[in-house]
């Protein structure tokens, strides 16, 4: 597999084209946001800037992997020699099977559909399309460059070679996969998001503040950043859609997002990258700040 397209150019989809490209795939990213785009490559340069003055790269590697990734606007195009493509757009079910429906007419007949969903049905994806026997899920985790992990999630009809390519692309690119059968939101998050959860609904019952449920669960349980705070990182909006994912598909009223982050995510308070969730994000600062929303909230 040497020719790799990636659909979605946001935080995940120019995470996922920056590693593949470093490691000498033909990335070809598309987006139907120019702007995005643009702004997707620009991210790309400046993680590879902050890799060259770390060290960790050479400019020359820096120089080939930016070359290795073309960018489109339309799918037909960027899929019709692909051997692997990698979804990365919205976490919306609709959007992903208009896309897959897609793919699977553009794509040549041995290429391996992949989504990086968090966790929506893989087994759902692929019954749109012609080749359930080569869909599966490919889920990195957030920052790419950074993060070793690749959940490899197997549809009901996912082939085992297919299974087989996938891990072993992702020891190729630096990754380590571990495999997951297909129910909702696979292991990451079936046993993240109900934490992150329940963190929510601590601060809404006034159980504790920003501060000291984030402390607790950094100091006291080694997480290197707290529930809320993790949160925020991912994106309530993504947050609140997983969790609606979990109470729906696994039909237990114990998923039920907290109403806390539902009026949240309507206000459009969608952390880091709104510039305010459960702290707020000035540009430049690296200081972090709890919302004033919730400077007020006594133990
Ligand atoms: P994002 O909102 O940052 O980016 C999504 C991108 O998809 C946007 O740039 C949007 O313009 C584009 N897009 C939407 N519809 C499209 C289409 N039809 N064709 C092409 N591009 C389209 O979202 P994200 O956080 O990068 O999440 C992407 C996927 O990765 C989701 O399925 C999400 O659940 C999953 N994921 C997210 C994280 C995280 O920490 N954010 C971690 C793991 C997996």
């Amino acid at each position: 597999m040497m020719n790799i397209t990636v659909i979605g150019s946001g935080t995940m989809g120019n995470g996922i084209a920056h590693v593949f490209a470093q490691n000498n795939y033909r990335v070809n990213l598309i987006d139907v946001n120019e702007i995005q785009l643009k702004k997707a490559i620009e991210t790309i340069g400046k993680n590879l800037d902050r890799m060259v003055s770390k060290g960790s790269i050479t400019e020359d590697i820096k120089q080939s992997t930016l070359a290795n990734i073309t960018t489109f606007t339309s799918l037909k195009e960027a899929s019709s020699e692909a051997d692997l493509i990698i979804e990365a757009a919205s976490e919306n079910i609709n959007i992903k099977l208009d896309i897959f429906k897609q793919i699977d007419e553009y794509a040549p007949a041995h290429c391996i559909l992949a989504s990086n969903t968090s966790s929506i049905s893989i087994t759902k994806i692929a019954s749109v399309t012609k080749r359930p026997d080569k869909v599966i899920g490919m889920h990195f985790m957030n920052p790419v460059p950074v993060m070793k992990l690749v959940e490899v999630i197997n549809g009901y009809k996912t082939a085992k070679e297919v299974s087989l390519a996938v891990v072993n692309l992702s020891k190729a690119i630096g990754k380590i996969p571990a495999e997951a059968n297909d129910y909702a939101g696979f292991i990451a998050n079936r046993i993240l998001m109900p934490m992150i959860n329940e963190a929510i609904i601590c601060l809404q019952s006034g159980v504790g503040t920003v501060e000291s449920i984030d402390t607790v669960m950094k100091l006291g349980m080694a997480h290197p950043m707290g529930p809320l705070q993790l949160a925020d990182f991912i994106g309530l909006d993504v947050c609140l859609a997983i969790m609606n994912v979990l109470y729906e598909g696994l039909g237990d009223t114990k998923y039920a997002p907290s109403p806390l982050l539902v009026n949240m995510v309507t206000a459009g308070i969608l952390g880091a990258k709104s510039g305010e969730g459960f702290y707020v994000y000035t540009p430049g600062s690296k200081e972090l700040v709890v919302s004033p929303r919730f400077s007020n909230t006594n133990n």
